[in-house]
């Protein structure tokens, strides 16, 4: 007998949080961290939403409320989906969850049985994977290329569908690529769905980065292709769009009221529901024209940044890095760097045990976060399955132009320091 379940060991994790543990050991040692790992907008909630919510909680909104989410709420979503999605969508088929996660986890609960396969995207956001080896499904990576701008075809997925395939995930703008799925390939894709899966196949279309695209683009849902309404369930929310992420909200919209009423079910079973007080608030953003003007200027933010970080980064030898059409993420290939500073080297002269543990883009990231105070993300961290021989890192941009200035300044002389790698190697004992 253990004291943890079996299938403990196959739920994976999202190593951004994880990676607090190694940033405080560097604190506590004297080190100043740059944080480049989370995917948090460094912008506040928009003191027009925050009133409210604090107003609500005076009023003595503060008990439970619909598990499904509060009526006008939900209300606000489905006009929001309608106009920005051009499809039919009503209340009751929107249900609030705290933030975007829950509902990938809903997801999975809901329509995939051990033995399923799921299409997901690598680089793709690791919670995907993580539910794909937790529940026993077949976990189908859908390898996103760089040449590619980190797109996929129609071409790419019809070679992965098979009559086994049950969940199709999307996300775009991705996390950690930056990359967009454009109009035409997300008609491409559709028409794959439409000809190629059961009816029952659903796609699950991550669209919480739907307000941070650059050079004035305009976001596309796969829902609002023909046929596909009925076999998406859209997923987005306030996190990252409204820089909300500690509200905890979020929302799906599902193909049917049936399925809704699964996700509030969901619900019942794990929150009750989402706090009244913040749904209210939730509600104003996308009510409230200052929500607009707040979220321009964030976005134009990013996008500066964008713009200073993408050249920086191709400046420095050994790296090569794309430009992103959305989200806050530069996701460079450091394969040069890994290769001059001889990371490859000593990946490969680990222990077998040792290299399962870590990566060469592991390596580096921990040696950019303790020799140099960067705190980076390695490619594994979105995804390990089919990785192997990818040396990527993420940067997250949502952090001050003097932070990222400092930081890319930094990375240039780490790129260099071969020497200061091997004794990092050596001193350190993280993979010995
Ligand atoms: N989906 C993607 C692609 C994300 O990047 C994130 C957060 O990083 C989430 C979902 C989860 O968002 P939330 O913080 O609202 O739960």
């Amino acid at each position: 007998m253990a004291v943890l379940a079996n299938r403990l060991s196959a739920l994976a994790t999202e190593n951004a949080f994880k990676l607090g543990e190694d940033i405080q050991r560097c604190l506590d040692r004297g080190l100043d961290v740059i944080r480049f790992n989370l995917g948090a907008p460094d912008f506040r909630s928009a003191p027009h939403l925050n009133k409210i919510a604090i107003g609500e909680l005076e009023a003595g909104n503060s008990g439970y409320c619909d598990p499904a989410g509060v009526a006008s709420f939900r209300e606000a979503i489905a006009a929001h989906v309608r106009n920005t999605r051009e499809i039919e969508m009503s209340a009751d088929r929107i249900v609030v969850t705290a933030g975007a996660k829950p509902p990938i986890g809903y997801t999975f609960q809901a329509y995939v049985d051990p033995g399923d396969e799921v299409v997901y995207p690598s680089p793709g956001f690791p919670i995907y994977e993580s539910w794909v080896t937790f529940l026993g499904a077949t976990p189908v990576p859908l390898q996103l290329e760089e040449e590619a701008g980190f797109a996929f075809t129609a071409e790419d997925l019809a070679r992965t569908v098979t009559e086994r395939t049950k969940l199709v995930i999307i996300c775009s703008p991705s996390n950690p690529t930056g990359g967009v799925l454009e109009p035409d390939e997300l008609a491409g894709i559709a028409e794959v769905i439409r000809t190629r899966c059961h009816p029952d196949v659903r796609v699950y279309s991550d669209e919480i980065y739907e307000h941070i695209l650059f050079e004035g683009a305009e976001h596309h849902s796969i829902a609002s292709e023909p046929g596909l309404p009925e076999r998406t369930v859209i997923a987005s929310g306030h996190s990252k769009g409204f820089a909300m992420t500690g509200w905890r909200l979020g929302w799906a919209a599902l193909p049917t009221v049936e399925e809704a009423s699964v996700f509030k079910q969901l619900n019942i079973n794990t929150i009750s529901c989402v706090p009244p007080f913040l749904q209210e608030g939730g509600r104003a953003a996308y009510e409230d024209p200052r929500t607009a003007v707040a979220v321009n200027e964030m976005v134009s933010a990013f996008e500066r940044r964008r713009d200073w970080v993408v050249p920086a980064l191709n400046a420095i030898d050994g790296i090569g890095c794309q430009n992103p059409k959305g989200a806050f993420y530069v996701f460079p290939n450091v394969a040069g760097i890994c290769e001059r500073l001889g990371v490859i080297a000593a990946y490969e002269g680990l222990a077998t045990e040792s290299r399962a543990r870590t990566t060469p883009a592991g390596m580096l990231q921990m040696f950019l976060l303790y020799r140099y105070g960067i705190a980076t993300m390695d490619r594994a961290s979105f995804g390990r399955i089919g990785s192997s021989g990818q040396h990527f890192l993420r940067l997250s941009i949502a952090n001050s132009m003097e932070e990222i200035q400092r930081g890319v300044g930094l990375l240039a002389d780490a790129s260099v320091d071969a020497e200061g790698f091997a004794r990092f190697v050596d001193e350190e004992g993280l993979w010995a």
